[in-house]
């Protein structure tokens, strides 16, 4: 087995339902969901690294990749240490990360990608729509101002979307994004359950 982490990237654009799918899947034994938005949600508003993200993240910017892949590459330490992740028994499920060449060039030294999940919305307006209500009900500060928001899709346009470009197109599959949250969840465990079976042996076997 390669010493790399085998993972899955859960891509597209803010708004676009990663969170709730990687919660969701990361709630299935041998699936552990990283979000890279809430690690850094996480960190101490009042440490240099806390202000350092809501600097950034306020105006609707990323955080440098050096940061980025720093903070990514301690918490998976961290999961590792406390037994949460064991990348023998585990897929990585990645919500949020790489979002720029940069940071798939340097992560991908780290991971082994076996699926791209690509959740693609065509409509902004329902983007826009889903992030003012998160905003409301999480009191996100990135979400509130529709600025701020408008910015966060001009950067996914222009440094995370050319990111797919990275994967061979036989790992990217598109899931519509639209629907229950149970009927994207099928939709994405119709394409990653036969990658786990193929790759892990029954977690809890
Ligand atoms: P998210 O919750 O994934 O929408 O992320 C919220 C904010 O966290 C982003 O707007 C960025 O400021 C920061 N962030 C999250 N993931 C990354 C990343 N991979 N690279 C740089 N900044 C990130």
């Amino acid at each position: 087995m390669s010493d790399r982490y085998q993972s899955l990237l859960l891509f597209g654009p803010p708004g676009v339902g990663k969170g709730t799918q990687g919660k969701l899947l990361g709630s299935i034994p041998g699936f552990v969901h990283l979000a890279t938005g809430d690690i850094f949600r996480a960190l101490d508003k009042n440490s240099e690294l806390g202000q350092q993200f809501m600097a950034y993240s306020s105006r609707g910017e990323l955080v440098p990749d050096e940061l980025t892949i720093k903070v990514w590459r301690n918490h998976v330490e961290h999961l590792m240490n406390d037994g949460c992740f064991d990348p023998e028994r585990d897929v990585l499920v990645l919500d949020g990360i790489p979002r720029s060449l940069n940071q798939a060039k340097t992560i991908g030294e780290h991971i082994d990608v076996l699926a791209v999940i690509h959740l693609e919305c065509p409509d902004i307006n329902e983007m826009i729509t889903r992030m003012k209500r998160r905003a409301e009900q999480q009191g996100r500060h990135d979400d509130a101002d529709e600025n701020v928001v408008r910015k966060r899709f001009e950067v996914y346009k222009d440094e995370t979307a050319p990111v797919l470009s990275c994967y061979d197109a036989s790992l990217v599959t598109k899931i519509n994004p639209i629907g229950t949250p149970a009927e994207v969840l099928m939709n994405i465990l119709k394409v990653v359950v036969p990658i786990y079976s193929k790759n892990f042996a029954n977690p809890l076997a």
